[in-house]
């Protein structure tokens, strides 16, 4: 095989970086769960590691999935989202200006309010949906990050990644993705421009709702970079190696799952778009969709799993729709094989922007008939 018919990424993730085990012919990479690493007799290492707090194989193996899969130059595993986002932030002076979007994941976003409160830190929040609205964020010269979702938490406002890298690079800024609910299945955000992606590899990612991880991707094995890299091993935030090889399994189907769950949504959106139940349907696979346009370039692979419903009426009626649930699981999260269905406004708390009568869907892989009668009979009433 010649270099210009090099496996795709897809085949690549199906089959573990093409994984075959020079010892015993094994097709899955082995867990090893070893924390210290030993030494010959001249002191060097065996290999390339020392201590599992700063990087074991398992892991490694895993990153180098990851960063295939982003086509980026280099991966970082986390323990958790927050774990991966924390770790970016600790690399900031105190003082140093950050901008983020007004609607975005709130744990993310609750972080960023405390570490303004308790360190310092400088944050403008914009609004995604403006075009205009980051340029009017950004301090030339003073911001050093500027932080996007897209599509964002529960609205899925999508913002032009092409467009905001430029304007954040203009005026010397780096620019991080979250891009947990456009997996690199559906989007590519470092061929964007986007100097980092960060995923929830909790979400689609691992795709079973069983191992909690963060990673961030990056374009640049740049200073940043090695000071990201040190500061997960003194934080001690990397992701343990078990944890690490249920990922590797989780991802070997994400081009699968998320394709399913991009066209179970698609038509669930459809399906629901002018129901006489619903003030709304948000899904960025809608035309009426503010982020539609963008979305069509921006993401060839479709256009995720996440959609929220509007419900006519008051935070009670989307509670009473909720409860009569029989097919979505009532649970927060998302990006799991199973549909998962969640009243945003009631586990958000203070500083949410989310209209009340807002139900996000996370729609998984199962038959969509059962999903669309399920909310059908939820919203009879
Ligand atoms: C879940 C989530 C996070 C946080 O990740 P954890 O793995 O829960 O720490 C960040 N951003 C988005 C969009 C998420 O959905």
């Amino acid at each position: 095989m010649s270099d210009n018919e090099a496996p795709s990424t897809e085949t690549l993730i199906a089959q573990a970086l093409h994984f075959i085990d020079e010892a015993s012919g094994a097709v899955v990479p082995a867990w090893q769960p070893s924390t210290t690493f030993a030494r010959r007799e001249d002191a060097a290492l065996y290999g390339d590691y020392s201590y599992s707090r700063s990087g074991s194989p398992t892991v490694h193996h895993l990153e180098q999935m990851l960063a295939k899969l982003e086509s980026g130059a280099d991966a970082r595993i986390f323990s958790s989202g927050l774990a991966a986002i924390t770790c970016l932030m600790e690399t900031l002076p105190t003082g140093a200006h950050v901008v983020a979007p007004r609607v975005m994941y709130h744990g993310a976003k609750d972080w960023l309010h405390r570490l303004k409160e308790k360190r310092g830190l400088k944050v403008t929040f914009f609004d995604q949906s403006d075009p205009a609205g980051l340029a009017g964020a950004i301090l030339p010269g003073e911001t050093k990050i500027v932080w996007v979702e897209s599509p964002a938490n529960p609205t899925w406002d999508v913002i032009d990644i092409a467009a905001a890298a430029e304007t954040a690079h203009a005026a010397g800024a780096l620019i991080a993705v979250d891009a947990t609910c456009a997996p690199p299945v559906l989007c590519q955000p470092l061929k964007l421009g986007a100097d980092l992606v960060f995923h929830s590899a909790t979400k689609y990612l691992n795709g079973h709702s069983d191992v909690t991880a963060g990673v961030l991707i990056t374009n640049d094995a740049s200073t940043l970079w090695s000071e990201i890299d040190h500061l997960r091993t003194y934080m001690g935030s990397i992701l343990p190696p078990f944890e690490g090889w249920l990922l590797i399994r989780g991802m070997r189907t994400v081009f699968l799952r998320v394709e399913r769950a991009s066209k179970n949504a698609l038509a669930i959106a459809r399906h629901f778009e002018n129901h006489p139940g619903l003030e709304s349907v948000l899904y960025p696979g809608l035309v009426s969709h503010p982020g539609h346009e963008i979305a069509v370039r921006q993401m060839p692979g479709g256009f995720g799993g996440m959609l929220s419903l509007l419900v006519n009426g008051s935070v009670d009626d989307a509670a009473a729709v909720m409860s009569r649930l029989k097919v979505f699981v009532r649970a927060t999260s998302l990006g799991g094989v199973e549909s998962l269905a969640e009243h945003r406004y009631l586990v958000e708390g203070a500083n949410s922007v989310v209209p009340k009568n807002l139900i996000r869907l996370s729609v998984g892989i199962e038959a969509v008939d059962d999903l669309i009668a399920d909310l059908e009979q939820a919203l009879a009433e």
